[in-house]
């Protein structure tokens, strides 16, 4: 029996995962995420390395330090007793979940039915039919010229209004047989955020929907937009501030227990919070001197990893850089060697085995949900194009590490052959000659706005990960 229900404390399982359902109903985006990461890094000792550098204090072995990039990514680092240039210990996963973000001219009022709505560009791989008729959430951040920020959240609470895009009725759609993702593109993404009209002369709420009904046939126009830009104002938002504004809509609501076993949990952006809040989780409690760790909680996956706040940018390395000179290791060698060097897990979600569409997948090769964490030695798609393809004596070492601490794993494949494909940020570390292999849970419903993950491989993702940052190198 393969199911990990038979030797599991299931209560410290599931109260690991109240933990988690909370970071995840908290964190909704990249910046929400970085914030909430910075915060508990800091109850548990981490100090700010631009405090550090600025002070021109040295670090030494057992300091605990982050480097946050752009607010959008953040980087924790605890030095360990051996050099630097020995390698490190590296846990990274992605904090940017597929969502839907407003163009930078979002607001406008459609002219027959004085609807106003909000213009969306899609981020992210997504289905676009699967973000309509569904409550949905404004998330995000407005940039004045002053150089004030205002924070966005509304529709979390329970007295929040919530957003909604919409989907044709079945009786109006005769022509189903058409793919559901044909008829909905990403030009149809608009999110109906008001009704009723601006009217100048009476402020009540009664009365405006009086107006509304009085008035459908009213000349004067954007009367709809226009109120929505009175509420905004008491947000303090202008309408030029959306040129200056990164506002993401994401599905509303908390995550919760699914199943009446509680064995799953369904929520909003599990890929890849559900890596980063296990390895956030495991860095905190590895009880480990020896080798440096590192924990990168990075944004743009979803994209491929460009920009200074993803993968691709220089700013980890020359974060280490910078750690490597405040610990005495100034030779431009000690760096390339700390790299070089190092062993990572690069921390992310992988498709779960869905009974559902069995046709999709290779029943010997793919992941299931219960069975514990999923390696991938490789990713990619089109005979393997893309993919990080980790070497097989670093899968051996692995393999001793959670034998000896009774972890429990599975080494996946992400379904069929040429059935599609996928990437993650291994193969952008793997540039520096580390050993690195994707690790991650097995979700169902992936890039969907509600994903499914089992809670038995959630605790066993930390678990992995804690014993991997006490990984030998000898
Ligand atoms: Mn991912
Ligand atoms: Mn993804």
């Amino acid at each position: 029996m393969d199911k990990l229900s038979n030797n599991i404390n299931s209560k410290e399982i599931f109260d690991f995962c109240e933990g988690y359902k909370d970071f995840i109903s908290q964190n909704k985006t990249e910046r929400e995420c970085v914030i909430s990461i910075r915060e508990m890094a800091k109850k548990e000792g981490y100090q700010d390395l631009k405090e550090i550098i600025k002070s021109g204090s040295m670090l030494k072995a057992g300091d605990k330090i982050y480097a946050t990039n752009l607010d959008k990514c953040i980087f924790l680092f605890k030095i360990g007793n051996r050099p630097i240039s020995d390698g490190m210990r590296i846990l990274g996963a992605h904090i940017d979940s597929p969502r839907l973000d407003l163009k930078p001219n979002p607001l406008y009022e459609e002219s027959a039915s004085k609807i106003a709505l909000l213009d969306t560009h899609y981020y992210g791989g997504i289905k676009h039919y699967q973000w309509t008729a569904l409550p949905l959430a404004i998330h995000g951040i407005v940039c004045k010229k002053d150089g004030s920020t205002i924070h966005l959240n509304i529709g979390e609470k329970e007295q929040d209004p919530v957003f909604c895009i919409t989907d044709l009725l079945p009786h109006l759609d005769r022509n189903r047989s058409k793919a559901a993702e044909d008829k909905i593109v990403g030009e149809n993404l608009n999110v109906i955020i008001g009704g009723i009209p601006a009217d100048s002369k009476n402020d009540e709420y009664d009365a405006k929907i009086l107006h509304l009904l009085k008035d459908y046939s009213i000349k004067k126009s954007s009367l709809v937009k226009e109120n929505i830009l009175n509420i905004l104002k008491d947000y303090n938002i202008d309408p030029e501030d959306f040129i200056s504004a990164e506002i993401e809509i994401v599905p509303a609501g908390r995550a919760r227990d699914m199943g009446l076993d509680r064995s799953f949990v369904l929520g909003y952006g599990q890929d890849d919070r559900i890596c980063a809040y296990t390895s956030l989780k495991a860095i905190f409690d590895a009880k480990t001197d020896d080798y440096t760790i590192a924990g990168m909680f990075v944004d743009k996956e979803e994209v491929g990893s460009q920009g200074a706040s993803g993968m691709q940018s220089l700013f980890f390395e020359d974060m280490i850089a910078e750690i490597a000179a405040l610990i005495g290791e100034t030779s431009p060698l000690a760096l390339r060697r700390a790299l070089r060097n190092s062993y990572m897990l690069s921390s992310d979600v992988t498709a779960g085995f869905d009974p559902n569409y069995a046709a999709a997948f290779d029943v010997n090769n793919d992941a299931y949900l219960g069975r514990g964490i999923s390696f991938n030695k490789y990713t990619g798609s089109r005979g393997k194009s893309g993919a990080n393809d980790a070497s097989p004596e670093y899968i051996a070492k692995l393999r001793d590490l959670l034998d000896k601490e009774g972890i429990k794993y599975q080494l996946t494949e992400m379904g069929k052959i040429d059935q599609g494909g996928g990437g993650t940020i291994a193969y952008i570390t793997a540039n520096y000659g580390m050993n690195v292999i994707d690790c991650g849970c097995p979700l169902l419903n992936m890039h969907a706005p509600w994903e499914i993950s089992s809670k038995a491989d959630i605790y066993e993702a930390y678990k992995c990960y804690k014993a991997f940052l006490t990984l030998k190198s000898e």
